[in-house]
């Protein structure tokens, strides 16, 4: 996957398999979309939830965000090329970004 030089981010999608749901916190809850905030409990307490999962929101084939937009303050502040994500891509054998 390529970059551009105003955004670094390989798309590797590697950050995104730290949860299996997007990390919002009690306070964003209640500015999320209700329709998505539907679909993240349903998915939570359905069958096919997993800790291991990756993030409900990525998409697997582009390795972004399903919903960039409205994604959770934890996500926004993770910055491509800062030393996690770099520390994440070395672990999955992919090099600095
Ligand atoms: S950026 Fe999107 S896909 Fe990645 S962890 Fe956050 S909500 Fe999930
Ligand atoms: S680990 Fe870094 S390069 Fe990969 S998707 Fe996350 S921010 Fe982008």
């Amino acid at each position: 996957m390529s970059s551009s030089l105003d955004n670094p981010c390989h798309n590797c999608g590697i950050c995104c398999l730290t949860f299996p749901l997007p990390p919002f916190d009690a306070n964003e809850l209640v500015r999320a979309p209700n329709e998505l905030m539907e679909q993240i409990d349903d998915y939570a307490h359905g069958a096919r939830y997993r800790d291991t999962n990756p993030c409900l929101w990525l998409d697997l084939g582009s390795g972004k965000c399903k919903h960039h937009q409205v994604r959770p303050v934890l996500c926004r502040w993770f910055v491509p090329g800062c030393a996690a994500c770099n520390e994440l891509r070395n672990k999955a054998g992919l090099p600095n970004v």
